[in-house]
C-alpha cells in the first residue's frame, strides 16, 4: 500500500487520496522529533503550558470544521463530533493546569543531605491510534506526553487521515515548535521500522487486542514501553433494586453511543431475574427511540458505523450467535455501513456476542438468577477495561468492587473516561494508564537523586 484513500461511510463517497512517506522522509521526520526534544524538553513548563492553552482554545473556535470532518471520515454524528471536540479542550486545560504539580520534584527524607524524585521526559514517543475517537484518542495522548517534554509522532488510523494531518496543523498553529508533533502517514510495516529505531524511546496504542499483541511484540524484541489501551467487553449489571426509569437511559447509551464503536461500552447486560421482562421492555423502548439515520443531520443519534467491512463483521457476529441460539429482540438490519441498534436476548457464554468485542450497535442481555451469579458472569471475560452496575445499594456494591477485576468500577453510570481519572484495563484490555496523574507518568523517566556532602 503506497497511498491511502479516505472514504465517507454513509454516503460511500470516495473523499482524498493520500501518499505514504517513503524511508528517507520517516528517517528525516525521525530525526526532527529527535533534534526538537533536545530544545522542547528545555522549555519552562510555563512556556508548554501556554501553547497548550492555545490548542485548547483552537478546538473550540473550530469545533465545527474538526466534528464535520470526523462525520466525513468515519460516520460521526455531528452533534457527538462538536461533544469530542470541547472534551479533547477540556484534557488541554487539565494538563495545562496540572502538569507543574503532577512533575514537580517530590523529596523523600533519607539519609541523605537531600534525595527527591525528578520526572524527566523520555523522548520521541510514538503513538498508534484508532478511527473511533479520532480527536480525543489522539488528544489524551499528546496533552500529558507533550506537557511532560516529551516530542511525539502520530500513526493515525488510515480511514481518518485528514483528522491525523488537522491535528498536526493544530499543534503548529497553537506555536509548538515543528517536529514537537507530527503525523506519519506510513504503512503497518514502516511502523516495525519507526519501533526499532533508537530514536523512539517508547509506545501508546489503542486498537484491537490483535494489533496490541502485534505492538508489543515489535516494542519487546526492542526493549521499548507500551501503553496498550485495547479491546473491552465490558459487564452492565442490573440488579433487582436497579432504579430503572432513572437510569435506563445511560444503560442504553452505555451501549450504543458512537454506533457501539466504543471500546468502554457495556456490550454484555447481565440482568437478575426478578427486574429481566421490566428491564427488557424499558430498554427496547429506549432504544427504539433512536434516530437513526444521516450523521450530517443534527437529530441523528445513531449513525453508520466506520465502513461496510467494519458493519459485516458485526452482521457476522451477530449471524453466529443466532446460529448458537440467540433470540433478535430488535434490530438486527443491515443498510451498507448502517448497522440499525440490535437487542439480542437468550445469551450464552459460548457466543461471539457474549466472548467476543462486538464493536457496534448491539446489546446482549444475559439473564441470571440472583447477584451473585451476576459478578459471576460479569467477571466470565477475557477483558477487563470497565464493570458497571445499577442498582439503589450503593454500599453494598462498593463492597464488591474487588470481585472485577476490570480497570474500571461505575456504580449507576456508564464507563467513561475523564481527564481527572485514570483510564485503562487489564487482561487482554491491555495495560498502563492514561489521563489523570497516571497518564502522565507513564511517559517520563523517575529519576532518583541523592546527594550528599
Ligand atoms: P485496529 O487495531 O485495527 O487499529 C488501531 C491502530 O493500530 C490503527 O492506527 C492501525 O493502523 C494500527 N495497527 C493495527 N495493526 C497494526 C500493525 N500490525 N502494525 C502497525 N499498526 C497497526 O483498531 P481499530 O479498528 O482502529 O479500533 C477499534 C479497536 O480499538 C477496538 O478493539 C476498540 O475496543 C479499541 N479501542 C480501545 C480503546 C481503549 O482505550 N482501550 C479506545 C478506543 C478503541
Amino acid at each position: 500500500m503506497s497511498t491511502i484513500t479516505t472514504i465517507n461511510p454513509y454516503t460511500q463517497e470516495e473523499l482524498k487520496t493520500y501518499e505514504l512517506i517513503d524511508n528517507t522522509v520517516l528517517q528525516q521526520k525521525l530525526e526532527l522529533a529527535e533534534a526538537q526534544f533536545k530544545n522542547w524538553k528545555s522549555f519552562e513548563i510555563k512556556d508548554r503550558r501556554k501553547r497548550l492553552s492555545k490548542v485548547a482554545k483552537l478546538l473550540i473556535e473550530r469545533k465545527e470544521s474538526y466534528a464535520k470532518l470526523m462525520t466525513e471520515e468515519m460516520g460521526k454524528p455531528l452533534a457527538q463530533g462538536i461533544s469530542e471536540i470541547e472534551k479533547c479542550a477540556w484534557v488541554c486545560d487539565f494538563y495545562a493546569k496540572n502538569a507543574d504539580d503532577f512533575l514537580a520534584d517530590q523529596l523523600i527524607e533519607t539519609d541523605a543531605e537531600e534525595s527527591f524524585i525528578s520526572y524527566d521526559p523520555l523522548g520521541v514517543i510514538l503513538a498508534i491510534m484508532p478511527w473511533n475517537y479520532p480527536f480525543w484518542q489522539v488528544m489524551r495522548f499528546a496533552a500529558p506526553t507533550l506537557m511532560a517534554g516529551n516530542t511525539a509522532l502520530l500513526k493515525h488510523a488510515s480511514s481518518t487521515t485528514e483528522c491525523a494531518l488537522e491535528i498536526q496543523k493544530l499543534f503548529e498553529d497553537a506555536g509548538f515548535p515543528e517536529g514537537c508533533f507530527q503525523t506519519l502517514l506510513v504503512s503497518h510495516e514502516q511502523i516495525e521500522s519507526v519501533i526499532s529505531n533508537d530514536i523512539v524511546k517508547a509506545v501508546s496504542l489503542t486498537g484491537s487486542e490483535g494489533a496490541g499483541r502485534k505492538i508489543a511484540e515489535i516494542a519487546g524484541k526492542n526493549l521499548k514501553k507500551t501503553v496498550l489501551e485495547l479491546g473491552g467487553n465490558n459487564a452492565c449489571i442490573v440488579l433487582k433494586d436497579a432504579d430503572l426509569d432513572k437510569h435506563i437511559a445511560t444503560m442504553a447509551w452505555a451501549r450504543m453511543q458512537n454506533a457501539g464503536q466504543s471500546c468502554i461500552a457495556a456490550k454484555r447486560f447481565i440482568v437478575v431475574e426478578d427486574i429481566y421482562d421490566e428491564f427488557l421492555s424499558k430498554f427496547k423502548a429506549k432504544v427504539e427511540s433512536y434516530v437513526v439515520g444521516n450523521p450530517m443531520d443534527d437529530k441523528t443519534e445513531i449513525a453508520s458505523m466506520a465502513s461496510v467491512d467494519l458493519a459485516e463483521e458485526v452482521e457476522a457476529q451477530v449471524k453466529k450467535s443466532l446460529d448458537l441460539g440467540a433470540k433478535v429482540v430488535l434490530g438486527n438490519k443491515r443498510e451498507g455501513a448502517l448497522y440499525h441498534p440490535t437487542i439480542l436476548e437468550n445469551v450464552t457464554t459460548e457466543m461471539p456476542v457474549f466472548k467476543e468485542e462486538v464493536f457496534g450497535p448491539v446489546a446482549a442481555i444475559i439473564k441470571v438468577k440472583n447477584e451473585d451469579k451476576a459478578y459471576d458472569m460479569a467477571s466470565n471475560s477475557r477483558f477487563g477495561l470497565g464493570s458497571m452496575v445499577f442498582t439503589k445499594k450503593v454500599d453494598k456494591a462498593k463492597k464488591r468492587i474487588g470481585d472485577i477485576a476490570d480497570g474500571a468500577f461505575f456504580i449507576n453510570e456508564l464507563v467513561k473516561s475523564d481527564p481527572r481519572l485514570p483510564f485503562g484495563g487489564t487482561k487482554t484490555s491491555g495495560y498502563g494508564r492514561e489521563l489523570s496523574k497516571e497518564g502522565i507518568m507513564e511517559f517520563v523517566n523517575v529519576k532518583t537523586v541523592y546527594s550528599s556532602k
